[in-house]
């Protein structure tokens, strides 16, 4: 038979149960509420099309080719104005563009951790975060979180038992997977608890511009006094995740360090996507486009949480997002989250088990649920079925 070398790194890593979760609910006769994907059909096809055409026309040449590392300045010029619009002072010498956000956590790795290393995040976290870092071989050392965010009190103790940590992972807006907003004061206090401790923070922000209810609250970044947060956003969320478009905004000591290694990873992103989602953004109001998902998202978020009122046991603990994607309902201890995963896709409905977002031993019983990718029709039918699924095991 032959033999593989893999590295010690890579025969540590087995398929994930996740991705075999996720395979199954993409079957098209199951009402999926486990990914996380945007709705399609507010995609602008049509803008996007008018954008490519214009691109080709004005500048096909150029725009299919080679091109640098750092990203094409008309659309880190965009980036840093929306940036401005969303409380981040920059420039376009601060910004990278990436692949997808996902890049910049896997760069994030590269640059920050050896074998063994603490990364600091949020408890549960992302789970495709969790996978980038695992990469590089860390140690996670959780930090709990309540409806405000991650706790500043449980962080400054981790900060005290880890001395040499290495980053703070933190999705401060409408957190994957929970849906939580960590309050303002925390955001403050975060900022002040890494000056103190002098580590650096990864703030992942995919979801801060759809908020559809309350007041915007601005980013970690910008309490950032020392140059220590890292911020990551795309294009995913408020445009379209298949460009894999993504940018990094961070001190251009640590920007350089970034664009090294993403020379290395890819040499630069997508040189027709850049300029076609900059001229769109020329042609067309990207945000008028945004308000429109807003809406679409804050209808269905409604239904869904309407849903949970009606179908599902009343002892159920909830989140209540004000904006993003996700919805996580705790359970009874008493439930098992993967024999009621495969009991609802028996009734051809998912869900994602809250036990894949704990980087080490799953801390709380509980589940995800999406509401963007589902008409409002779909997310009461599927949320019927989860409910009469949830009622029958609670009665047993
Ligand atoms: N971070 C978080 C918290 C996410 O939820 C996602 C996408 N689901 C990403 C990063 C990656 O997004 P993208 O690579 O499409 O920018």
């Amino acid at each position: 038979m032959m033999k593989l070398n893999f590295s010690e790194c890579a025969r540590s890593v087995s398929n994930s149960a996740t991705r075999e979760i996720l395979k199954v609910t993409e079957q098209p006769e199951i009402i999926s509420f486990a990914g996380g994907l945007p709705a399609p059909e507010l995609f602008p096809v049509a803008g996007i099309k008018a954008a490519c055409e214009a691109v080709l026309d004005e500048a096909g040449e150029q725009a299919l080719q080679y091109s640098t590392t750092e990203g094409y300045l008309p659309l880190r010029e965009a980036i840093a104005e929306r940036m401005r619009t969303l409380g981040i002072v920059t420039t376009p010498e601060h910004l990278l563009v990436l692949t997808g956000s996902q890049q910049g956590l896997d760069l994030t790795g590269k640059l920050f951790l050896d074998k063994g290393d603490v990364v600091i995040c949020e408890s549960p976290t992302y789970l495709a975060a969790i996978n980038a870092f695992k990469a590089y071989s860390p140690r996670f050392v959780e930090v709990p979180m309540d409806d405000g965010g991650m706790r500043m009190d449980e962080l400054e103790l981790a900060l005290q038992a880890n001395p040499n940590a290495k980053f703070i992972y933190t999705i401060p807006d409408f957190q994957n997977p929970t849906g939580r907003t960590m309050k303002l004061e925390r955001r403050k206090k975060l900022v002040e608890l890494a000056n103190q401790y002098n580590i650096v923070i990864l703030e992942d922000n995919p979801y801060g511009a759809i908020r559809f209810v309350g007041k915007d609250l601005p980013p970690v970044k910008h309490f950032d006094t020392e140059g220590r947060v890292i911020y990551l956003s795309t294009f995913s969320k408020i445009f379209a995740p298949g460009l894999r478009l993504g940018w990094i905004c961070a001190d251009e000591s640590i920007l350089n360090k970034y664009v090294a290694f993403k020379q290395a990873t890819d040499l630069h992103t997508d040189s027709f996507a850049q300029r076609v989602t900059a001229k769109y953004m020329e042609l067309f109001d990207l945000e008028e486009h945004i308000q429109k998902i807003k809406g679409v998202y804050r209808a269905r978020r409604e239904k869904m949480m309407e849903c949970i009122d009606a179908f599902f046991p009343k002892q159920l603990k909830h989140s209540a997002p004000e904006g993003g994607l996700f919805i996580w309902v705790e359970l009874p201890e008493e439930i098992n989250v993967q024999n009621l995963f495969k009991k609802c896709l028996d009734n051809k409905v998912a869900f994602v088990p809250g036990d894949s977002f704990f980087p080490n031993d799953a801390k709380i019983n509980a589940f995800r649920l999406n509401y963007s990718n589902m008409s409002e029709e779909k997310i009461v039918e599927g949320m019927k079925r989860i409910g009469n699924v949830l009622n029958e095991t609670l009665m047993l």
